[in-house]
């Protein structure tokens, strides 16, 4: 059945309405190929428009300059208000992303906890008082929101990335510009839906929260626009580039989530059958379109043959099929264009000499033939030389890398320019302590792989990005720190003669 989506679906000024100039996009199921609805393609004259509602929104200051606890109970209602819609969200990201059921739940409920962690955390927040080393004079340090804020978000978690820029977003103060992936827009659109009324309701001017929908020319123009003052931007690496070249010409302050290659390293002491488990979640979660996803197995040699044979056999028994259907292990990737790219990296990979351990294909089940899909594949035989190691795939790919030192593994796993997350799996805790100091990685797991909570920040080291997302920094991107100093009884000091 198809999704109620509405097609004047940009929210501009306080209004729904269509694209100027009629501009309108379809979007489909990865699982199907079947349309799912027609939502509005924006222009840059929409983009303009967007812009300066949230620039006159935020310079009026009702919102900015609210009491934080009024802020608070925007998020915390519209936090309400995703659990009340919980399995309308997550029917509707199931059916825009492929992914299961069970992911997208947990992606309601994760956004969920972040709105609520953020409306928690800003009416704690007091700013400072600094000693100014003089009897008359008091001086403190406030954090004041940073003005228009562009929020741009990729395709994978859809729901979930926009709540992570949202929620500190609003709760400190600023107006804001949001762009989801024209690949996987609805539950965006949702959620506007939803947080409109609670803005409405808490007396937000209108224009605190706009939305514009399009593909790579809509987010380029709010990179662009000069009335934005911070881009926050979740993506893929070249993309980031772009948008930190765009955002120089304004020098506006920009937040970069960008991708990863990360390595999921594995001592010959871990217990196999619990590493191979974590492994496989690590390397197939989203059928691996998950910028942290445990693409690069580091194995320790010993029981190596051992684990990838388990591993592979595992591999195999994934079952792909509809993310809404009951048994429904992993779903198809996002597109067409996307399953190509990752076919291609496959072939290079197995003409570089890499070893194919599993999967390396399409399923043939006919009831598979209309999605996307790519069976979960294995690696093995493969070495930091090879492209597949180097770049980031973001499909069902996991290459495996043997090593004989704990020195050597550290330099193997961080030869590369992204830094974004990654695990250790020994018994040993003082070598689990050391190499996770030596990891040059913005999130380090101990014998887990994937977990993460708001309270704790996610962000990338080297070309993973710059900034950090939740927890107390995912508050201050959308900050500006400001110094108030003032003199209680002034005098003239004479410092230039009288
Ligand atoms: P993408 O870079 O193609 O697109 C991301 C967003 O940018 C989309 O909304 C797109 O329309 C927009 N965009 C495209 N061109 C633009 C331009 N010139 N200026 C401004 N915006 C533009 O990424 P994707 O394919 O949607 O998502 C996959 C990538 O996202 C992967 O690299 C993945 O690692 C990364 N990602 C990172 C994190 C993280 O937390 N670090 C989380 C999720 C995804």
């Amino acid at each position: 059945m198809r999704p109620e989506v509405r097609t004047n679906s940009l929210f501009i000024d306080g209004s729904w309405t269509a694209a100027e100039g009629g501009g309108e996009r379809i979007v489909t199921n990865p699982y199907d190929a079947t349309e799912l609805a027609t939502v509005a393609e924006a222009s840059t004259a929409d983009v303009d428009r967007a812009v300066r509602a949230a620039r006159a929104a935020f310079d009026a200051g009702g919102w900015a300059h609210a009491p934080a606890a009024r802020r608070a109970a925007v998020l915390t209602a519209t936090a309400d208000a995703l659990q009340e819609h919980r399995a309308e969200l997550a029917r509707l990201e199931t059916l825009d992303t492929g992914k299961t059921l069970a992911e997208s739940r947990y992606d309601v409920d994760d956004s969920t906890a972040v709105l609520r962690y953020y409306a928690a955390l800003v009416t704690t927040e007091a700013g400072r008082t600094v000693d100014t080393g003089r009897a008359d004079a008091v001086s403190r340090v406030v954090h004041e929101p940073v003005g228009v804020c562009a929020l741009i978000t990729p395709w994978n978690y859809p729901l979930l990335q926009i709540t992570w820029k949202l929620a500190p977003a609003l709760a400190a103060g600023n107006a804001v510009v949001a762009k989801p992936s024209e690949v996987t827009p609805l539950t965006t659109v949702r959620l506007f839906e939803l947080l409109q009324e609670r803005l409405d309701e808490a007396g937000a001017p209108a224009g605190t929260a706009n939305l514009v929908l399009g593909g790579g020319a809509v987010g380029a123009a709010l990179a662009e626009h000069p009335l934005v003052d911070l881009v926050s931007f979740t993506g893929g690496l070249a993309t980031g580039r772009s948008v930190m070249r765009a955002a120089a010409e304004t020098v506006k302050k920009v937040a970069l989530e960008l991708g990863g290659k990360n390595p999921n390293i594995v001592f010959a002491d871990a217990d196999l059958t619990t590493a191979v488990d974590y492994a496989l979640t690590a390397a197939f979660l989203h059928s691996g379109q998950v910028c942290s996803a445990g693409s690069r197995l580091l194995l320790q040699r010993g029981q190596h043959e051992e684990f990838i044979t388990e591993l592979a056999r595992r591999a195999e028994r994934i079952r792909l099929g509809d993310g809404l259907a009951k048994g429904t292990e992993c779903g198809p990737l996002v597109s067409a264009e996307h399953r190509a790219k990752v076919e291609r990296h496959l072939a290079g990979a197995l003409a570089e000499g890499a070893v194919l351990r599993a999967g390396g294909a399409r399923p043939t089940e006919p009831e598979l033939q209309q999605g996307y899909f790519l069976r979960p594949t294995v690696l093995s035989g493969c070495h930091p030389g090879m492209a597949v190691v180097r770049e980031e795939v973001f499909g069902p790919v996991l290459t495996v890398e043997l090593f004989d030192a704990e020195d050597e593994v550290v330099a193997l796993a961080n030869d590369t320019p992204y830094g974004l997350a990654g695990a250790v799996w020994t018994k040993d805790a003082g070598r689990a302590e050391r190499v996770a100091q030596r990891l040059r990685l913005g999130t380090v797991w101990i014998n887990d792989y994937h977990p993460y909570v708001p309270q704790a920040e996610w962000g990338g080291f080297k070309q993973s990005g710059t900034g950090r997302e939740l927890g107390p920094s995912g508050l201050r991107e959308y900050q500006e720190a400001k110094h108030i100093w003032r003199t209680i009884d002034p005098a003239p000091q004479y410092w230039f003669a009288d």
